[in-house]
């Protein structure tokens, strides 16, 4: 059932559109991320939907009340952002409880809800220390316990990892999405980092210049790009002119399309594969290499075109710059899209 919805939804600011009549549904209990570069429009969707901004045209419904008009501390929602914000001259403790003494909560009920944001945060025992002794990581979980105690009905968390460094970020990560499944949260986490993405979400939201360009699983946004957008946005992708591959393997490619193939899809190998009905077996020459992790990524040359190939890498097993190799590339991994 869809618990968040955005119906035609716009925003300007003066002559700029940020949002062109967006419609987005959120089921309950989902952990949806919108992912897209920076100054798409994403942080102003938040807003909106939390009341920070008014839309400029559409509505928006929370639990089928429309909330379009409603202040901001009438809507239950919980939000997190890329800055710390902690109160500094107050402690850990006195952080998480804002929210519950403002709603005049009794101190012993304060005191049970802070105790079980902490330990949701893994912070148990921190309690009394301020902001400022804390790492950046730590902070952002005070503001995460902060931003759940007053039990919300919806979590907004606007890039709440971007300032935090990869390792301390993976944890994070996997706080955030066992928080969301703790408290059954409806949850919407803003990135601009496709890793992330794919790791954290039931569903991506990949919006490009105030539109979403695609939405679904990590599974769906990462294998069926819709667009060259979505293809060069999510992993990495050789996208070669459809003219040009057609000539390469004989595929039939309509005018005005670009085939896209992922790199980890296309087998290298020094010897001829055995004719395969499933692939297009080409020639090339290894032109070099770069390690990228536990993955070898070849750059290989057949006439005119480069192509790019990860291969697991095994130091035993690698291709020498300048040998001749073939490479079978899976004919359903060839993706025909349609230039912009
Ligand atoms: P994102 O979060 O995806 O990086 P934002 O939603 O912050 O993008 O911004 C989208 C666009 O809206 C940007 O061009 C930004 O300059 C503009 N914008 C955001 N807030 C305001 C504002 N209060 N006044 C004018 N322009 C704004
Ligand atoms: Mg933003």
């Amino acid at each position: 059932m869809c618990y968040i919805s955005f119906n035609n939804v716009t925003k300007n600011f003066g002559n700029n559109t940020v949002l062109n009549s967006i419609n987005l549904e959120i089921k309950k209990g989902q952990l949806v991320t919108l992912l897209g570069p920076s100054g798409c429009g994403k942080s102003t969707l938040l807003r909106c939907l939390a009341g920070l901004e008014q839309v400029s045209d559409g509505t928006i419904f929370i639990d089928n009340k429309n909330v379009t008009n409603l202040a901001p501390n009438k809507r239950n929602i919980g939000m997190v952002f890329q800055q710390y914000s902690l109160f500094p001259n107050m402690t850990v403790a006195q952080n998480i409880a804002f929210g519950l003494k403002m709603q005049k909560k009794s101190k012993e009920e304060i005191n049970k809800q802070v105790q079980y944001a902490l330990e949701l945060v893994e912070l148990g025992g921190k309690q009394n220390y301020y902001p400022s002794s804390l790492s950046g990581g730590q902070q952002q979980r005070v503001a995460l316990a902060r931003s759940i105690v007053t039990k919300p009905k919806v979590l907004l968390l606007d890039e709440p990892l971007s300032a935090i460094d990869a390792k301390l970020r993976r944890s994070l990560q996997y706080c955030i999405r066992e928080i969301h499944e703790e408290m059954d949260l409806t949850t919407i986490f803003v990135t601009h980092d496709q890793d992330e993405a794919m790791i954290m979400s039931d569903v991506i939201q990949l919006f490009n210049a105030g539109k979403i360009e695609q939405s679904g699983s990590p599974v769906n946004v990462y294998t069926s790009p819709v667009s060259i957008f979505a293809a060069s946005f999510i992993g990495n992708y050789n996208q070669i002119n459809g003219t040009e591959f057609s000539q390469l393997t004989g595929m039939a490619v309509q005018e005005n399309y670009t085939i896209v193939i992922r790199p980890e899809t296309i087998t290298l190998t020094k010897n001829k594969p055995d004719f395969s009905d499933n692939c297009y077996i080409l020639h090339g020459t290894v032109l070099g290499n770069t390690p990228r992790g536990n993955v070898l990524r070849y750059k290989v040359q057949v006439n005119d075109t480069i192509f790019r190939v990860d291969a697991l890498f095994r130091s035993f097993h690698m291709f020498e710059n300048n040998s001749e190799i073939f490479l079978s590339i899976p004919k359903h991994d060839c993706l025909a899209i349609a230039n912009n």
